[in-house]
């Protein structure tokens, strides 16, 4: 069954047999969401390239993974927005949600290919989330993911966690 499932992966990806390391088909087989990505970008050339050339050495595999479910999260919250009809924070509270990221130490520059094929390769993200926090704060749907007091629950935007 792997080596059928293989073969039919490269043929869908248009990608040789030989340059699918058994680790992505494994993990293909075995993860639904990381399988329908790898179908959904089947047409995108450097995105299937980027995935098969900088996940899978054993040395590199866990920061990869990291960033490769750092990039999902975000296509997640964009598919939660689409379901919302597309709304948007007033510019008080996106100014007031950017202002307490700019504070916080789970901020950091977007780093990675990944990043750079998505087109937030200039963006700054949340760490603990992966969003490019210029389109996190501007998202009704969204939330800090970091809850910073518990009696009442507040996260870093000074919100409710829901
Ligand atoms: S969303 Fe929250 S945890 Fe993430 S960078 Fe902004 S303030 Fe920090």
């Amino acid at each position: 069954m792997f080596l059928r499932f293989k073969r039919l992966l490269s043929e869908t990806l248009s990608v040789e047999e030989s340059r699918l390391p058994d680790r992505l088909v494994d993990k293909a087989l075995t993860d639904t969401l990381f399988f329908n990505t790898l179908i959904a970008n089947r047409e995108n050339p450097a995105f299937i390239s980027a995935i098969i050339e900088r996940e899978w050495s054993e040395a590199d595999y866990n920061r990869h993974k990291t960033e490769y479910y750092l990039i999902l999260k975000g296509i997640k919250s964009l598919l939660k927005w689409s379901a919302f009809g597309f709304g948007k924070v007033s510019r008080e509270l996106f100014k007031k949600r950017i202002g307490f990221c700019k504070m916080c130490p789970n901020l950091s520059k977007a780093k990675g290919i990944l990043y750079s094929i998505s087109g937030a390769s200039n963006s700054h993200i949340c760490n603990i989330c992966g969003c490019p926090i210029n389109r996190k704060a501007m998202l009704p749907t969204e939330q800090c993911p970091d809850i910073v007091s518990y009696n009442p629950p507040l996260t870093r935007w000074n919100e409710e966690p829901y």
